[in-house]
């Protein structure tokens, strides 16, 4: 029978640290940290749907109002899904692992950066582009808290302490990298927090907590889901503080994963490793052919690559054109699947994806299926000469090829 534990104002709600996190991979780890919590004989996780738990049958057992001291120990009873539920517990256990810090999950990334503003309350915030829907949770929080946007550029001017800077990395649409590390110091020197948006470089490609971030937060609907089929967000940090109220803040702003995607959830992370090293190589590859092309370098389609792509934009071609040591360094698991290219004009960038057959014409990002977008659909402030693309699982060599009869098939409509 199931104990319920002591009342505690207080809860520290981190997950206890795991003896395996010192001698296993991330790729071993997404497979069994989660063992423990397993409750019944099943080797694939068992859904559970419901939204609420029974109590102890034992009398003595029932103290009222108690707080679980630790929700993700495998003794805690469940007793509202609007507090824990067993599917996302599951799924905050590995991500813990994964991601090196605890980890609380909630409804979609955007979510989670509401949960993060709610949490930290500053005055300022540093940010420069990226993700619009940043840019969307902070228009919500200057209504309600007079918070102001500065430029990153500012950040060491116009910062003080408890305020924030938003850094993106890699950035979208471009896939370029922003230092983690430089912005770490001068939070550090203005009393400011460092949040790592760290969507485009999910595990095992770069850990923000070893350059200096505070809390790391991720749309889990990209990598983490890897399917196209689950919305997600998370916020991971070492601090305990943070990590108990963004426990209880969740509690009551009700922003949770639901149990069918927290289900998911754990059904993706468990290929999350294979699946981003694979994303990540293909990227590469494609990025080091269009290069290539465009240097006007004898490689397969070389030649309709250099009529058509004006400029490619990625991690890779930033560190290769800014050499800079601290891009390789930060991305010490390889670059990122996202990249983007530029084309002569807007016309020929509207009309490629319709002659792509492996790439979807589509908006997001992570799946193991690649995709394509022409970026001024979604975001207003792109240019609309730019597409992005999410690269996937399938074989490279199909992706060039299939980019190779688009680029003839747009060069002839257009007469390039
Ligand atoms: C998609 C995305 C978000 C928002 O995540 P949702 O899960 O769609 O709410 C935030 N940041 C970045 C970098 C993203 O790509």
């Amino acid at each position: 029978m199931e104990a319920n534990p002591a009342p505690d104002a207080h809860p520290s709600t981190v997950p206890p640290s795991s003896a395996s996190k010192q001698t296993q991979h991330a790729q071993t780890v997404a497979l069994h940290a989660d063992t423990h919590l397993n409750t019944s004989t099943d080797v694939a996780p068992p859904m559970h749907t419901s939204t609420t738990f029974t109590y102890t049958s034992d009398p003595a057992g029932l103290i009222p109002a108690s707080h679980a001291p630790d929700p993700w120990a495998p003794d805690t009873p469940h007793v509202y899904s609007r507090e824990t539920a067993p599917n996302s517990t599951r799924l905050e256990t590995i991500l813990a692992e994964i991601i090196g810090a605890p980890t609380v999950t909630y409804g979609s990334g955007l979510a989670a950066i509401s949960a993060l503003y709610t949490l930290l309350n500053p005055k300022k915030v540093a940010i420069t582009g990226g993700y619009h829907g940043a840019h969307g949770v902070l228009a919500i929080f200057e209504r309600l808290t007079g918070v102001t946007k500065v430029s990153l550029e500012d950040a060491e001017k116009e910062l003080g302490k408890g305020d924030v800077i938003h850094l993106e990395t890699p950035v979208n649409p471009s896939g370029e990298c922003r230092d983690i590390a430089r912005y770490a110091k001068i939070a550090k020197a203005k009393g400011a927090l460092l949040i790592i948006d760290s969507t485009l470089g999910p595990p095992p490609l770069q850990d923000p907590f070893a350059h200096g971030a505070d809390i790391v937060m991720h749309s889990g609907t990209k990598y983490f889901g890897g399917h196209s089929d689950l919305l997600l967000g998370t916020l991971s940090t070492r601090n305990k503080e943070w990590m108990a109220q963004l426990a209880e803040d969740r509690t009551y702003l009700g922003n949770v994963a639901g149990n069918m995607e927290a289900w998911l959830g754990v059904r993706s992370v468990r290929t999350l490793g294979i699946r981003v090293e694979r994303q990540s190589a293909n990227a590469t590859k494609l990025v080091e052919w269009l290069e290539a092309g465009k240097r006007g370098e004898n490689v397969k389609g070389g030649a309709v690559v250099k009529k058509v792509v004006k400029q490619v934009l990625h991690a890779s071609v930033q560190s290769k054109e800014s050499g800079e040591a601290w891009i390789k360094e930060q991305m010490s698991g390889g670059w990122g699947p996202l990249f983007s290219f530029i084309l002569s004009d807007e016309e020929a960038a509207k009309r490629l994806p319709s002659k792509l057959k492996c790439f979807m014409h589509a908006t997001s990002l992570g799946g193991v299926e690649s995709l394509i977008e022409w970026r001024a659909m979604s975001d207003t402030t792109c240019d609309t000469k730019l597409l992005r693309v999410s690269v996937g699982i399938e074989n490279w060599e199909d992706l060039r090829d299939d980019f190779i009869q688009a680029f003839e098939a747009l060069a002839a409509e257009l007469g390039l």
